[in-house]
């Protein structure tokens, strides 16, 4: 009976620099839970191989994208690494209605932005990684990216570092089932916020028999 407990959901956003594994984590993160979905982003940037469109990113051209902007369609966006990268409002807003959570994949921009419009759904969590050699070593493992590629990530990764105090949960990322585990804790637990289970005040009335 508790599980029909109306709720809102929540924005749940990971941030961190390229390589910290961030991606590892939330495609682990949306395989154990089914009732947390990933709010797929528009971008301006190619697609790497094996990336789908529709699933991974809403691949657009910058005209496409402009015009969404123009009509105030996101909820967040940013250039990042010379492309431009937004989230689109419509779908995150149904979800958090339905009680359904949204996994965000964004940059500290989108965070702060998203923190203006809707500080009360959201969770903020900064993955970090273990040491700065491990994290050279990441980005340099990803075949896909090129030397220049990495490099360019490498300092860049130190701006996005430098963010991390704007969050509200910090996960070092040394062991994978470790950090999957503190994410997993992170998620039930908020869900778990009083604010969150809207439908608290008639399941509690009913308990105690008032009308
Ligand atoms: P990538 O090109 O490697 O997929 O992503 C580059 C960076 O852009 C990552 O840090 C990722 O979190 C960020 N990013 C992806 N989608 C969005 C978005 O919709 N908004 C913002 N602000 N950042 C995004």
């Amino acid at each position: 009976m508790t599980e029909n407990i109306t709720r809102r959901g929540m924005l749940l956003v990971l941030s961190s620099p390229s390589g910290a594994g961030k991606s590892t984590l939330s495609r682990l993160l949306l395989e154990k839970d089914d009732n947390i979905a990933l709010s797929v982003s528009m971008t301006t940037r190619t697609p790497r191989p094996g990336e789908i469109d529709g699933v991974d990113y809403n691949f657009v051209s910058t005209a496409e994208f402009e015009n969404l902007v123009q009509q105030d369609g996101f909820l967040e966006h940013a250039k990042v690494f010379d492309n431009y990268y937004g989230t689109p409002a419509a779908p995150v807003v149904k979800a958090i209605q339905a009680g359904r959570d949204v996994l965000f994949d964004i940059d500290w921009q989108g965070t702060q932005q998203l923190t203006q419009k809707a500080a009360k759904d959201l969770v903020r969590v900064f993955i970090l990684p273990p040491s700065s050699q491990e994290l050279e070593r990441r980005l340099k493992e990803r075949a896909q990216d090129s030397a220049a590629v990495v490099a360019r990530r490498m300092s860049k990764a130190s701006e996005e570092i430098s963010h991390w105090a704007e969050y509200d949960y910090i996960i070092v990322n040394d062991e994978l089932e470790k950090s999957e585990q503190q994410l997993f804790s992170i998620l039930q637990a908020e869900r778990l916020k009083r604010v969150r289970q809207t439908g608290l005040v008639p399941f509690v009335h009913e308990i105690i028999g008032e009308e």
